[in-house]
């Protein structure tokens, strides 16, 4: 119980993202990929060591220290927000100082209820239970995890037809965590059930500046502190992808001779990388000019548009749209997408005369018809 073991074993390749398609090879991927192997060593262990997200974790630390006082288990926790942001990172830190053990799964892992009925059975008094895309858990699996949160107990049905009889199994009382992109796609009966909600925001460049000195720090990469807010602000918000660039950047300036990364390396190889200075990259791009060569702007439907430019329509909701969103680049509106006035100018085109009214009109309509921001 003492020993703040972080046990991964549950991750399977699947999980963790590895997979092969266009989306996972991007460099601006929020995946976990292959080169990304060195992500755990700089992992942060200690709220202190964790930058940024101050609001999740000024509560977090006083729910922590009233657990701790009452001698409890923290209640269970709900985190969400685009991939990359430090969910994953945050529960081991939750662990570690609570004091307990971290088992680390994810929802499409678990098939069968027996898959979840061994991991539980095998938790320690007080040990966190970690599980990634919680949104995917097959449904029989979700049952049985509502008697498992409220009551720390297993109902467990044993034989078939008429000779069938539920038996109950008392579970050490855990903390589960449960990560997921969007709060949203979750059933109402498992969201109820966790006590504590905490939304992830995407990072300032500040803030993703201090995590790559960081990370340049343990990786022994001396950088200055432009170089480090050059990476930071093409970093798309996500911690997981200024990591990444940083380890680039370092490739292009060990080969140039340089001794450390400055502010001119940083662009070189970043241009190089054909990430632009807000952090976009091809898809980006090609994604909003997609919508105003075919669509006029917009609005369209996120299906057509996935189909258009061949992704995975979740991809674009998860991924691309947040930060384009918060860069005020697309709209999400009750017809479909929109692309506004400032992606025309980002990507050096007129906007047509009409187009600045028209976001106007729309965004009030998306909020007059309480269209939520899952849709
Ligand atoms: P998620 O589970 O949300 O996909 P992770 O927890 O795996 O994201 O975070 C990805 C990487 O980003 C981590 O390995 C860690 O190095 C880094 N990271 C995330 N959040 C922070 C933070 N607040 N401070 C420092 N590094 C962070």
């Amino acid at each position: 119980m003492q020993n703040h073991d972080m046990d991964f074993g549950f991750i399977d390749d699947d999980s963790l993202g590895l997979g092969d398609t266009d989306f996972e090879n991007r460099i601006v991927s929020t995946s976990f990929g292959v080169g990304d192997e060195t992500e755990v060593s700089l992992r942060p262990r200690r709220m202190e060591e964790y930058i940024g997200q101050d609001k999740a974790k000024e509560n977090l630390t006083v729910y922590i220290e009233a657990a701790k006082m009452r001698g409890d288990s923290l209640d269970h926790v709900l985190l969400y927000g685009p991939p990359g942001l430090g969910k994953t990172t945050l529960s081991g830190i939750i662990a570690a100082e609570m004091g307990v053990n971290l088992r680390v799964t994810s929802g499409p892992a678990i098939e069968k209820q027996g898959d979840l009925a061994a991991l539980l059975t095998n938790l320690n008094q007080g040990d966190v239970l970690f599980i990634d895309e919680i949104h995917r858990l097959p449904r029989t699996v979700e049952e049985i995890l509502y008697p498992a949160m409220e009551d720390f107990a297993l109902d467990i049905i044993i034989g078939k037809g008429p000779a069938a009889r539920s038996i109950r199994i008392d579970l050490p009382k855990f903390t589960l965590i449960g990560a997921t992109t969007r709060a949203g796609q979750l059933t109402t009966p498992l969201r109820d059930r966790f006590g504590v909600l905490l939304k992830l925001e995407l990072y300032t460049p500040e803030q993703l500046s201090e995590i790559v000195k960081r990370s340049a720090s343990i990786l022994g990469i001396p950088v200055s502190e432009d170089g480090a807010l050059e990476i930071a602000s093409r970093s798309r918000g996500t911690p997981r992808i200024a990591n990444r660039l940083l380890k680039r950047v370092r490739d292009f300036a060990m080969v140039q001779g340089r001794s450390e990364i400055d502010e001119a390396v940083a662009m070189f190889a970043l241009e190089r990388l054909e990430i632009d200075e807000l952090g976009l990259d091809n898809t980006d791009r090609r994604m909003m000019e997609a919508i105003i060569q075919f669509y006029g702007g917009g609005p369209v439907g996120l299906d057509t548009l996935a189909a258009t430019i061949g992704e995975e329509a979740i991809t674009i909701e998860d991924v691309y749209e947040p930060y384009l969103m918060q860069l005020g680049f697309i709209q999400r509106t009750p017809r479909g997408r929109c692309v506004t006035r400032l992606a025309y100018e980002h990507l050096g085109l007129k906007p047509p005369a009409s187009r600045q009214s028209r976001d106007a009109n729309d965004q009030l309509k998306f909020f007059e018809e309480g269209i939520s921001d899952e849709g």
